[in-house]
């Protein structure tokens, strides 16, 4: 069963693992309505309510009867499974590497995330008032702000830039936050000033 890919890491892994790859999408659907389900498959992709149903099976033949069963849903006759060609290997092997890649990035864009989280956290804890700005180093604009890789830090920790308040001022064409707040004569923020939502998170 599933010669050819059974030992190829990737297509161990997808198996292997609890529940789905992070960013899988659901079962492809052909132009007759029939779920396509690929060689090797066992893992149900069908939508249920926001995300996919991610029931394992034993084997492949067992996951088309879930989906009609459970699903109530027509399935595409198997490709070339009982004969499966190189080159039709190869595509099942693609297939499973492409799924993994992107699982991986996904997992360590959380990871990111909750660095990004943690390391606020610490600025937070240590009373540094946030984060350390991220500067231009060279160019023109060498020693202020980039508000574009500030802003793409803000997005990771799912906050949104720009923000409503940086929108409100500066209008809907703009792309990222400024991180603006108004100030008194000492240069010191005023309280209950016009104050970029994600600015608190940075130490500008
Ligand atoms: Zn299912
Ligand atoms: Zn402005
Ligand atoms: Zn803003």
């Amino acid at each position: 069963m599933a010669a050819g890919i059974k030992d190829f890491i990737p297509y161990i892994r997808y198996k292997e693992m609890a529940g789905l790859p992070k960013g899988i999408p659901a079962h492809d659907i052909t132009g007759v309505g029939e779920l396509v389900v690929r060689y090797g498959e066992v893992k149900c992709r069908h939508p249920v309510g926001t995300s996919l149903c991610g029931q394992r099976l034993g084997t492949r033949g067992a996951l088309v009867t879930h989906l009609k069963k459970q699903h109530g849903a027509e399935v595409e006759e198997a490709d070339n499974e009982n004969r499966p060609s190189a080159a039709y290997l190869n595509d099942m092997r693609l297939f499973y590497d492409d799924i993994m890649v992107e699982h991986d990035r996904l997992v360590a864009e959380e990871h990111a995330g909750a660095r990004a989280r943690a390391a606020i956290a610490a600025a937070d804890a240590e009373g540094m008032g946030g984060l350390p700005p991220i500067l231009f180093t060279v160019g023109p604009l060498a020693g202020e702000n980039d508000v574009v890789e500030i802003s793409q830090v803000v997005r990771v920790i799912r906050r949104v830039a720009p923000c409503a308040v940086c929108r409100a001022e500066h209008g809907d064409n703009i792309t990222d936050c400024l991180f603006e707040f108004d100030v008194d004569g000492a240069g010191n923020r005023i309280v209950g000033g016009n104050h970029c939502e994600n600015v608190g998170i940075w130490r500008l």
